[in-house]
């Protein structure tokens, strides 16, 4: 929903809230993903005062429906909804730590105000499955990391080798590389760095998520043996792109470490 009057457009947008930080006294910049699939930044004026205008709307991985003005330099948020809070997916600290993964990678890759329709429904819908806490979280968090970088156009089709063309059906060894970014026969000898060899069902796998409907690409199936090198690899190949760490992947990390002790 739209109006305009000269430099000013008012809408209201579904959205997921991504990221929050309070400035100066009471005002809350929050980093939030439209229901058009566009990153954006807007500033909720006096929030931490009024707080009946955005209740329980501000917190981060919450769906919420804003009313807000666009002006040509900055968008300011009047009030909030909240639609959908992920409730479970909060009070489990393991879940959390994969919706943090899902709104850091969001964040941090995607540019601010460059729509694209595909990641709205796909960012809900991995909130969703988390929070239901039926299905694995890190392969939930694999399929969207997986589906996220499709839609941002960083991800190779997984269909033949790059350097020999042979096709996924001709060899059962593969090794995927990320720097330079490439999926090969694992017969190659390979120069360069952060290499993870994969057999044909990983890349059966990365092939399903990137081409099924995505309502069905969250009950894929994967051996529980490979789920964990598969999303770590997935992880550092979005600490390539954003050239750091992706912090909620390292506390993550950390997590498994304390529990193998
Ligand atoms: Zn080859």
């Amino acid at each position: 929903m739209r109006y305009s009057s000269s430099a000013r457009t008012s809408e209201t947008t579904e959205a997921i809230v991504l990221k929050v930080r309070e400035v100066r006294e009471a005002d809350v910049v929050v980093w939030f993903l439209g229901e058009g699939g566009s990153l954006s930044r807007g500033l909720a004026i006096n929030a931490r005062k009024s707080s009946r205008r955005f209740l329980n709307c501000l917190e981060p991985l919450s769906l919420v429906t804003f009313s807000l003005v666009r002006y040509p330099s900055r968008i300011v948020l009047k009030e909030g909804r909240l639609q959908e809070a992920f409730l479970h997916l909060k009070e489990d600290h393991l879940l959390l730590g994969f919706g943090n993964v899902v709104s850091e990678t969001i964040v941090r890759c995607m540019p601010e105000d460059d729509p694209h329709a595909a990641r709205f429904p796909l960012a809900v819908e991995a909130l969703q499955w988390l929070s239901a806490g039926r299905l694995d979280p890190m392969l939930i968090t694999t399929i969207f990391l997986v589906r996220f970088m499709t839609v941002e156009g960083y991800c190779p089709s997984f269909d033949r080798c790059a350097i020999c063309g042979s096709l996924l059906g001709a060899q059962e060894r593969w090794v995927w590389q990320l720097a330079p970014l490439r999926c090969v026969c694992a017969t190659h000898h390979l120069t360069g760095s952060l290499k993870w060899e994969w057999d044909r069902e990983v890349l059966r796998f990365l092939q399903s998520v990137r081409l099924m409907h995505l309502e069905k690409t969250w009950h894929l199936g994967l051996s529980s043996s490979k789920r964990q090198p598969l999303f770590m690899s997935l992880c550092r190949w979005v600490e390539t792109i954003i050239g750091g760490e992706l912090k909620s992947y390292r506390w993550l990390q950390k997590m498994a470490m304390s529990q193998r002790r």
